[in-house]
């Protein structure tokens, strides 16, 4: 049994499926460079554009698409290239003040991550139910059920057979890895980030922003990093909610955050690209739109979504030109 992904219609700067992000990135990209860092399961390539600049005042990554059903990471980041390559974003509007910043920083962005996980989920979740959106993170194993995908257990499932399924969820890659969890922090089992880690050793990128997605807009405080990235994490969110007010948008509180945040009992990719690459991870939680709690209201345009997400990369890339990264990854890390 094939089951067929349903599409609701999404707007042209929704830029999310896979097969229009990859003729997007073949054949209209010219100021980046394109790099390939590697190729998922399903021999799709993982691709990282570079737009470096002389004297950039920083070096750093944003990554879309870790999660396949989290479309709308994947068009920030596609706004974001195109932002850079046109001055403009892919609705026509302009972002003057992340444009600057972007324009005096070294910036990497790998826009899906997970092109496996994304073939296999809708394009958009935009004014649908959240139990949706959880069947296609989870997969559907084949008796129609739930592949065990809990994203708040403490023993949480790494891997699951996709032998056994109709189909394995975004959550996942293409062999059945979680994408964002880890046994060890000695490596990913994922090939797409483990090629992303070692795409992105020796570059000088001094932090790593990861876009996700569920009902609301907050950020992680990376709970395994040590005392120097806290108060930065802080500082983003101070300036964010800033940002986010004057837009009238909402913004939730720092997530995991204490004094000493709590670290939780299994890895993620911040604790890996922190270690191997000696590096400061942040972790950004958009909108998917979803409807059916009243909490997601009032409902955002799709385009305040996007928007959402070049809001937490504005305050990302500030941070980034006044040194902060640079500065605990000196202080953790050592080095000139
Ligand atoms: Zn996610």
């Amino acid at each position: 049994m094939k089951i067929p992904i349903p599409q609701i219609k999404a707007p042209e700067f929704w830029l999310a499926n896979v097969d229009a992000v990859e003729r997007y990135l073949t054949t209209q990209v010219v100021r980046g460079r394109m790099h390939i860092a590697g190729y998922s399961t399903h021999v799709r390539p993982v691709r990282v554009l570079e737009y470096a600049v002389p004297h950039a005042a920083s070096t750093l990554l944003v990554i879309g698409g870790t999660h396949g059903h989290e479309p709308g990471t994947v068009a920030a980041a596609m706004n974001l290239i195109h932002l850079l390559e046109t001055g403009r974003d892919l609705a026509g509007k302009e972002h003057p003040t992340l444009l600057a910043l972007i324009q005096k920083t070294h910036l990497y962005i790998c826009p899906m991550l997970n092109p496996d996980g994304r073939a296999i989920c809708p394009d958009t979740f935009y004014a649908q139910g959240l139990d949706t959106c959880t069947i296609y993170a989870s997969g559907l194993q084949l008796d129609g059920s739930l592949v065990p995908y809990d994203a708040d257990s403490s023993e949480p499932c790494y891997y699951f057979d996709p032998e056994k399924c109709l189909f394995i969820g975004g959550q996942f890659n293409g062999a059945g890895w979680a994408i964002n969890r880890r046994l060890s922090p000695d490596h990913s089992e994922a090939v797409e980030v483990q090629s992303l880690l070692e795409f992105v050793k020796g570059r000088g990128i001094e932090a790593i922003l990861d876009l996700h997605a569920c009902g609301y807009n907050f950020a992680f405080q990376a709970r395994t990093h040590p005392a120097p990235y806290w108060p930065i994490m802080r500082e983003w969110q101070r300036r964010a909610e800033k940002l986010f007010a004057s837009k009238g948008r909402p913004l939730g509180k720092l997530h995991g955050d204490g004094d000493p945040p709590v670290a939780p009992e299994f890895h993620f990719n911040s604790t890996l690209f922190h270690r191997h690459a000696k590096l400061m991870w942040m972790a950004f939680e958009g909108r998917q739109g979803f409807l059916g709690r009243m909490s997601f209201m009032p409902l955002p345009t799709e385009w305040e979504i996007i928007d959402d997400y070049l809001s937490a990369i504005t305050v990302f890339v500030e941070l980034g030109s006044e040194g902060y990264y640079a500065r605990a990854n000196r202080q953790t890390f050592g080095g000139g």
